[in-house]
């Protein structure tokens, strides 16, 4: 049974405002996405671990990553496409005929405990598509154009999904073609899965996996690192 890890970080980062697309980014003194990957080839449930990079003379960034920090299981670097659908769907493509069931996780979520991909893939084993997501800690509020509230949602089963989100090989690629046909975009990997009437399991997050998208997050990553780096017998809860 192989596992693939599928690391989509082929994102400009507008929001982050910066040169570089945002995984390339450094955090510690090394590039966020050297972390990220860092964390997949710890795993030892994972047997390949395969960046979407933007293309052009990232694919060399990225590959000076793979060789400075030694990853053996980054067996290719493949080119992502416009939008983050559109790179998954091409590690999908890569890995075709070579996985049995795929993790996906965003480049930019440096943080994601070790506990929680190893969780999220043995409860995939059981369910075929799991989801870690965080309970909505805050009031949500519909809004209208103009900035006018227009209700007040119920957050108590509302759910803030992360990555990573895992899934059995075939049915993520049947969703992602079924979505392309359609010419449905969603904002994540599961929701493909959903639109397909498939019941896909929640799994509780930690808020350590925290996603890099702002200037601010970047702010708050290097402190969280610090601390970790500090104190490293605080490995990440996986609740809370
Ligand atoms: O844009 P967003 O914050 O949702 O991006 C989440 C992840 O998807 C990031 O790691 C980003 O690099 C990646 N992405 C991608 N291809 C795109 C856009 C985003 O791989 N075209």
């Amino acid at each position: 049974m192989r596992v693939v890890a599928l690391i989509p970080a082929a994102g400009q980062g507008r929001r982050m405002g910066a040169e570089k697309p945002k995984a390339f980014l450094p955090l510690g003194g090394l590039p966020i996405l050297a972390h990220t990957l860092q964390k997949f080839e710890d795993c030892p449930l994972v047997d390949e671990v395969l960046p979407l990079v933007p293309p052009g003379e990232t694919l060399g960034w990225a590959e000076e990553i793979v060789l400075r920090s030694g990853l053996k299981k980054v067996l290719r670097i493949v080119p992502g496409g416009q939008e983050r659908q559109e790179s998954v769907y091409r590690g999908l493509q890569a890995v075709q005929g070579k996985a049995d069931w795929v993790l996906i996780h965003d480049g930019v979520r440096p943080f994601v405990p070790q506990a929680l991909i190893q969780q999220a893939l043995s409860e995939t084993f059981q369910w075929k598509a799991v989801v870690v997501a965080l309970p909505a800690n805050e009031t949500i509020k519909e809004v209208s154009a103009e900035m006018a509230v227009v209700r007040t949602v119920d957050r108590r089963r509302l759910w803030m999904t992360q990555t990573p989100q895992s899934f059995e090989f075939p049915m993520i690629l049947r969703a992602h073609e079924e979505a392309r046909k359609a010419g449905f975009r969603g904002t994540d990997d599961a929701s493909l899965v959903e639109r397909q009437g498939i019941p896909v399991r929640i799994l509780q997050g930690s808020r350590f996996n925290m996603k890099i998208t702002t200037p601010e997050d970047l702010v708050l990553a290097e402190a969280l690192l610090e601390r970790l780096n500090r104190d490293s017998s605080s490995e990440f809860r996986v609740s809370g």
